[in-house]
């Protein structure tokens, strides 16, 4: 049998073109399953990456990489003794699947606490250059090698792939991120960006009882999308220009208490004061877009104090959150678009493409189809 190839768009350091380059699709291992990719979303952490905002050099790791983490795909090929998958339903090729992308070490201090998440010891994407076997450990490629212990779960036939790519990042996420917040029956939410994160929020928010959710974005498509996603209130940064406005709007939309959780998905820290005054008191700012190092916003912690307010931060998230993602799309996949957060889709080779129109804010969410 000749051995299986596949491409990957390697990517050289920020502001260097992808170059698409072949490699050999290793045998799965134990307990590892090769999938074929079918679609791969461009997150806003790969932006980040891209911009050099977040360069993955400065923290010693080689290059050429390969990027990408929100995906999905088809089983080609199982490794040895992986006949099921997390939840217990039997596994074959031909499958399509999501999986968690990382891979927690289930012994470390973090894992025994049940946060895996915090897990400083698991095996991410990022660590090894893509010229070393297994290669295909990214989503910007022909296949991906899912290790041994991945957290996998088959896709109803029912659910298309744009309506699923996003699960395994963006959606998980925030599943994750609004329990972590502690989001009770009745409150008040507000979304600080509409991107794919922001959108997904506004559908889980609602689905977790919140009584009224306001989104905050300035592009019109994004606003668009956060109303069909069950948004109640949309705030128009191209309307309400200064953060003095928008504060009050939030209140006056609170008859004056202020939210209960104030989700960043914006991913820049100069959102953040303005997202903090917003918050009620006994309110939670959840922090998951802000992932660059070094850049930094001033806070009077005082406001937290006398307001029993919560800053909480959110990397990642657990297996059962992704669990809960994908059954959230399969029960509301006619109450909400979940498809059209994947607003464009460029073939592989347009990589390039695809990460200017997703830098230039042109696409919710872009997605590369091999
Ligand atoms: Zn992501
Ligand atoms: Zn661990």
């Amino acid at each position: 049998m000749t051995q299986r190839t596949g491409r990957i768009a390697t990517f050289y350091g920020p502001g260097k073109p992808f170059a698409l380059k072949e490699y050999p699709v290793p045998e799965p291992e134990p307990g590892a399953v090769i999938v074929k990719m079918s679609m791969a979303n461009v997150c806003g952490s790969d932006l980040h990456q891209w911009r050099g905002e977040f360069d993955v050099a400065k923290f010693g790791r080689p290059y050429p990489q390969v990027l990408g983490h929100e995906m999905t795909g088809t089983v080609v090929e199982l490794g040895a003794g992986v006949s099921r998958d997390s939840a217990g339903r039997e596994l074959a090729p031909g499958d399509r699947v999501v999986f968690r992308y990382f891979y927690p070490c289930g012994r470390c201090r973090a894992c025994l606490k049940r946060i895996s998440r915090a897990c400083p010891f698991a095996r991410a994407y990022l660590t090894h250059s893509c010229d070393e076997p297994p290669h295909f450990v990214g989503a910007f490629g022909d296949y991906h090698y899912v290790q041994p212990g991945a957290a996998l779960f088959k896709v109803p036939d029912e659910l298309s792939d744009p309506m699923i790519a996003g699960a395994n990042c963006a959606l998980a996420q925030v599943v994750g991120g609004l329990q972590l917040a502690g989001l009770r029956l009745g409150e008040t939410v507000v979304i600080q960006g509409a991107g794919g994160l922001g959108v997904y929020a506004t559908a889980v928010a609602k689905e977790m009882g919140a009584g009224r959710v306001i989104v905050i974005d300035g592009i019109p498509a994004r606003l668009e999308l956060a109303a069909a996603f069950g948004a109640d209130e949309l705030v128009d940064l191209r309307e309400l220009r200064d953060a003095d406005a928008r504060v009050a709007r939030v209140l006056e939309l609170t008859e004056g208490w202020g939210a209960d959780v104030v989700c960043e998905l914006a991913g820049h820290p100069r959102v953040c004061p303005e997202g903090l005054r917003m918050l009620g008191r006994t309110g939670r700012y959840l922090e998951i877009g802000n992932i660059n190092p070094g850049l930094t916003y001033e806070l009077d912690p005082s406001w937290l104090i006398f307001g029993n307010r919560l800053i909480l931060g959110m990397v990642y998230y657990e297996a059962e959150h992704l669990a809960q993602a994908l059954e959230l799309v399969a029960r509301t996949r006619t109450k909400y678009p979940w498809e059209r957060v994947v607003s464009h889709t460029f073939p592989l080779e347009q990589i390039n493409e695809a990460f200017r129109a997703a830098d230039e804010g042109r696409v919710t969410r872009a997605a590369l189809v091999p």
